[in-house]
């Protein structure tokens, strides 16, 4: 059964280290919440939270409206897979799949079948008899995962599983968990601080700073409509442009956008603005000058020096060429900013 988790004003400090700080985050039912957030945030403690490895100081953990803060791990019903690869080393990939069962003494025979289709599940048909020491990082990562979904948790809690993989294998395991969680309705927290992964992955993105939710929302909302500075900065590239409010506008750039959301009540104010969202024009006599150009492919992006301020661009791959370092342009900005806020002084 799939169930419905619920961290209430939790904390945890260790010391004076505060890793919780009234932290308030639902996971619904069959939903896969990442957990995104830089390094010391306090990710891994929410989920050992949920795991019932970490006891919070205060708040509670329920599930299906159950308060289980007080409920030891191995009687809590999750299943985990960690970023480090922790399988048994002495034991078979099928073994390791049925250790869970084993310790519920489910009949060798059936543990076994069971643990065979666990692995078909997860891409691995053939390689039940091999060791850890016998798989790839991407294969030991399947096992494991076909290991936490054995005793079918109603809760799955991924901690960074992918981040020692290589790119490629990164990609294509990603995919094929989201598909594997949807098929399921496994609900899921999967923690990570790669933001392309939380953002293809998740029905909802968390971003966590200090041990606070920083905002919640589904990827478009999070990457459209970033709630604050913290959170856009975090998702993606952003170009800082000084703007001045008018009316329900702001001007920047010398163009008149609409502002989204709260309009500040300060007349100086900050726009925060995608790099996809600048267009730039070769100008002899324009603005701005290309200092950088790094090329990626379809796109390139292209580094301009407008007034003393740096502001990002990306650009079609092919116009790279024609917009070369030393080039003179025009700044287009072609959509609304993501954010407008009032100037702080690091933005000034
Ligand atoms: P990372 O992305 O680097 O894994 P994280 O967001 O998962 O980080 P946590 O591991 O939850 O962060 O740690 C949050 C804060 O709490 C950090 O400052 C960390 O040093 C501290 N912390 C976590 N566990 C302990 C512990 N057992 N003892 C002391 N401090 C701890």
């Amino acid at each position: 059964m799939t169930s419905r988790v619920e961290l209430r004003h939790l904390r945890r400090a260790f010391g004076s280290t505060v890793a919780l700080d009234d932290l308030d985050l639902t996971i619904e039912a069959g939903e896969l919440v990442a957990l995104l957030g830089p390094s010391g945030c306090g990710k891994t403690t929410a989920l050992r939270c949920i795991a019932g490895f970490e006891r919070p100081d205060r708040g509670a953990v329920l599930v299906n409206d159950r308060d289980i803060t007080a409920v030891p791990a191995n009687k809590r019903d999750a299943g985990m897979v960690f970023q480090s690869y922790s399988l048994f080393p002495h034991l078979s990939a099928r073994d390791n799949v049925a250790f869970g069962m084993r310790m519920r003494k489910v009949v060798a025979a059936k543990r076994h079948s069971r643990a065979d289709e666990l692995l078909e599940l997860v891409g691995l048909p053939a390689i039940g008899d091999r060791y850890p020491h016998q798989l790839s990082g991407g294969q030991q990562q399947r096992v494991a995962l076909a290991r936490a979904l054995a005793l079918e948790p109603s809760v799955l809690l991924l901690d960074e599983p992918l981040s020692a993989l290589d790119a490629k294998v990164r990609v294509s395991l990603r995919e094929e968990i989201r598909r594997l969680q949807i098929s399921l309705g496994v609900t899921t927290l999967f923690v990570t601080h790669d933001q392309e992964e939380a953002l293809s992955m998740a029905d909802r993105v968390a971003v966590l700073r200090s041990g606070r939710l920083e905002q919640v929302a589904s990827p478009d909302r999070i990457y459209e409509h970033p709630a604050t500075a913290f959170v856009a900065e975090f998702i993606g590239s952003m170009n800082h442009l000084p703007g001045a409010v008018e009316g329900d506008r702001v001007i920047v750039n010398g163009q008149a956008l609409p502002i989204d959301g709260a309009i500040p009540v300060a007349a100086e104010v900050d726009v925060l603005v995608r790099p996809e969202a600048v267009r730039l024009q070769s100008a002899p006599n324009g603005p701005g000058l290309v200092t950088r150009s790094s090329f990626r492919g379809a796109t390139a992006r292209l580094h301009v020096d407008l007034d003393g301020r740096q502001v990002q661009a990306d650009v079609p791959g092919h116009d790279a060429s024609v917009l070369a370092p030393g080039t003179r342009v025009v700044l287009t900005l072609v959509d609304r900013p993501v954010l407008v806020t009032e100037r702080t002084q690091t933005s000034a």
